[in-house]
């Protein structure tokens, strides 16, 4: 499982710290086709609020660099929407 799977589940931690995430992937994961668009740009809105308020976004930052892009492709991740 991915480290940030694990944060979003609320099973790990990154950083150190409990991140504004934890227990949220609901709001961060790809958008699927039967959703709502009024429903996807709240949920995308909503996550990118809790990055832009959380205590890891730097390392979180820093982690996504790391990381396959397209492993992400429709998720919202350290206060990004990833569409590439
Ligand atoms: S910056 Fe966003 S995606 Fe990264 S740990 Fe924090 S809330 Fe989660």
């Amino acid at each position: 499982m991915s480290l940030l799977v694990a944060v979003f589940d609320g099973t790990r931690e990154l950083a150190g710290t409990t991140a504004a995430c934890s227990g949220r992937a609901e709001l961060f994961e790809p958008s699927w086709p039967s959703e709502h668009p009024d429903i996807r740009q709240y949920r995308r809105e909503a996550a990118l609020a809790v990055c832009a308020d959380c205590p890891a976004l730097p390392s979180c930052r820093q982690w996504i660099t790391n990381e396959p892009r397209t492993r992400w492709h429709g998720w919202v991740v350290a206060g990004e929407f990833i569409n590439h």
